[in-house]
């Protein structure tokens, strides 16, 4: 098929899938144009780009020069960027064809998506329902079929949970491992860009090519980048798995419990070695997270100030009114709680207590994990205590929510790699959504054994 042709489909397919909200932009001339360019470079026999007519949708907190750039808030909502990110420019260099941009909780904060200022996004196997967040926009654009890849954000569970929650693949790569220059700010030392897509080999091409040091992204790894794409198609040999203890507790949905066991038993009958670990740290986890990623977005949303970037209220009476109005006037209640949380957690005389602890006890979580993996190669959970929850069923109790993401936190608390793995669907046809953490650096087992797990498992028994 000519890739002008796929573009065109997927844009049909936008347009039928409107009422979701999924999408905020969509860039169709654009993209047409450079489908109709990329046809012509292939019928003339010039060389492509490794990821030509791969259509990517991108979430909106992720920078793509002359385009608005929301974070689904009121306070940029007229803002556009005037650089691409680097994994956008890393993109568009290997001839990947951006579609549009995706909807999100506000500056990413959220489990639901029910916190974008443009409207909530609603999860395509049952309406009634949130497709996950932050990155929910981006999980159902892949869901409904409507591009090859979206990109997602991930700082306590973004690209995994609403994946589990939409039935896709989501990868949260290691800390370091993709840059982060141009993503929005939430929690620096949290933040990391990944991919979703409907199977682990266009998630493991696209891998390829964002991953890598950045000397715009001090904090990017400068590891050399494995050959994914070729690595998962080899059959994983004498893999350990981890099973946490602690993930299997009460709290935890039947229907999903058991689905797992499904997959382990499966993987133990294909030689794979299953063991009991503990991670005794880890109920820790959510309270860890929250002190610590309020903290750090308390900071960066500062920068919010009616003077450097987005709106600003009209005739305030003085500075201070004018910082204050535009503050409350723009951003939404659940970004208000976080910065508060976060001012306090950082304020004198709380410091020690809250924010300078939270640090510990953030390294007792790693090296829960680093000891763990001295012991096995893989840890399997599931992403999720339950499947998609019901639209405003949580909007009023943050701690509920905030709880959605008990399985996913540790991994960006530890910076490990993470990934969904859609493993079936539970009695009301729900996406079930198993998770595989790695130690650092090691997407290369994630992505091989998800490989695996995909055309040997999920293949022969949910997939038509
Ligand atoms: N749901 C979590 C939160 O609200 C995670 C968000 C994220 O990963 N961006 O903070």
């Amino acid at each position: 098929m000519k890739i002008q042709d796929k573009v065109q489909n997927f844009l049909e397919k936008i347009k039928s899938i409107n009422h979701l909200n999924a999408f905020l932009q969509v860039f169709e001339e654009e993209a047409l144009k450079k489908a109709l360019e990329l046809d012509l470079k292939i019928a003339s026999g010039e060389k492509t780009g490794k990821l030509a007519g791969l259509v990517f949708a991108v979430k909106d907190n992720i920078a793509i020069k002359g385009k608005k750039l929301t974070c689904g808030s009121r306070i940029l909502e007229n803002f556009e960027s005037i650089y691409d990110a680097t994994v956008v420019e890393r993109i568009l260099n290997e001839d990947g064809i951006i579609i549009g941009k995706t909807n999100l909780d506000e500056f990413a904060m959220g489990s639901s998506n029910e916190n974008s200022a443009f409207g909530p996004v609603k999860n395509p196997y049952d309406e009634t329902r949130v497709p996950g967040g932050s990155s929910g926009g981006s999980a159902v654009a892949i869901a409904t079929k409507t591009c090859d890849v979206a990109l997602g954000s991930d700082t306590g569970g973004s690209i995994r949970q609403p994946a589990a929650f939409c039935g896709v693949f989501g990868l949260k790569p290691t800390y370091g491992r993709v840059s982060r220059y141009g993503l929005v700010a939430f929690a620096s030392s949290f933040d990391s860009i990944g991919p979703i897509a409907n199977d682990t080999e266009t998630i493991a091409k696209v891998m390829e090519v964002i991953s890598g040091y950045d000397e715009k992204d001090s904090t990017s790894s400068n590891l050399p980048v494995q050959n994914f794409s070729e690595l998962i198609s080899r059959t994983p040999e004498k893999i350990k798995i981890g099973l946490p203890i602690e993930f299997f507790k009460e709290g935890l949905d039947e229907e999903i419990k058991s689905k797992i066991l499904d997959c382990i038993d499966f993987l133990k009958s294909n030689s794979f070695e299953i063991k009991e670990i503990s991670l005794p740290h880890l109920e820790y986890s959510i309270a860890d997270y929250y002190l610590l990623t309020t903290a750090e977005a308390s900071s960066n949303l500062s920068r919010y100030d009616g003077v450097k970037y987005g709106s600003r209220v009209d005739n305030p009476a003085s500075l201070k009114d004018m910082y204050t109005l535009t503050r409350d006037e723009y951003f939404g209640t659940e970004v208000k709680r976080r910065i508060m949380l976060g001012t306090f957690v950082l304020s004198a005389g709380y410091y020690d207590a809250y924010y300078r602890k939270a640090q510990k006890v953030r390294r007792l979580i790693q090296n829960d994990f680093l000891k763990a993996f001295q012991e096995v190669d893989l840890i399997i959970s599931p992403t999720t205590p339950t499947t998609a929850f019901k639209l405003g069923e949580k909007v009023n109790d943050p701690l509920s929510m905030y709880l959605s993401d008990i399985f996913t936190t540790s991994a960006n608390l530890a910076g490990i790699p993470a990934m969904n793995i859609p493993v079936g669907f539970d009695s009301k046809n729900l996406p079930i959504g198993m998770q595989l953490m790695a130690n650092h650096f090691r997407e290369d087992l994630i992505l091989q054994v998800s490989y695996f797990i995909e055309n040997n498992f999920i293949q022969k028994k949910y997939r038509d």
